[in-house]
């Protein structure tokens, strides 16, 4: 059952499962290659990274801080203890809850290894699903497709994703 929803997943380009919102160009330009820079992208945003040790029930959080933060007088903290593929989806969540949440968070956010906070869950599957948007963007998964890459984990290894969260974005079981 499963080997065939794998099989049948270029069926999500067609209609794709999660509908996308607009991003401001500056993200689409980071969406052009496989995989998206990420960092370079939040940087651009006015944000700046830092990966620091924190302790293993957090994956990160986005702060306001006139030293550390970027021109946006924002900064994002990802957890180094998690794995790559785990880092880069914290950083797009951060990036989400700072384009879309800001007013509403505006004493920061801190996410725990769920992706829960002291926002509502209906926020939270929010930044979840742009996170999503923003490391693995349609264009680029056609264009994979279309390169011969059609098994999920070429597909994840290429976008720099967790295999889960890439059956999440093309509605496949997990
Ligand atoms: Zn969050």
């Amino acid at each position: 059952m499963i080997e065939d929803a794998v099989r049948e997943w270029p069926a999500a380009l067609d209609a794709p499962v999660t509908a996308d919102v607009a991003v401001p160009d500056v993200v689409s330009r980071h969406q052009q290659s496989a995989p998206v820079k990420i960092v370079a992208l939040a940087r651009d945003l006015g944000l700046r990274v830092w990966t620091e040790p924190l302790p293993e029930s957090l994956s990160g959080k986005l702060v306001r801080d006139a030293e550390r933060g970027g021109p946006s007088g924002w900064a994002i903290v990802v957890n180094a203890r998690h794995v790559k593929v785990r880092r880069r989806f914290t950083i797009a969540h951060e990036i989400a809850h700072f384009l879309l949440h800001r007013d509403v968070a505006t004493g920061g956010v801190q996410d725990d290894a769920f992706y829960r906070s002291h926002l509502s869950g209906a926020i939270e599957t929010e930044a979840n699903r742009f996170a999503a948007q923003l490391l693995m963007p349609w264009p680029l998964i056609r264009a994979l497709n279309s390169e011969g890459v059609t098994e999920i984990r070429d597909l994840a290894a290429r976008l720099e994703v967790s295999e889960t969260a890439m059956r999440i974005r093309l509605g496949l079981p997990t």
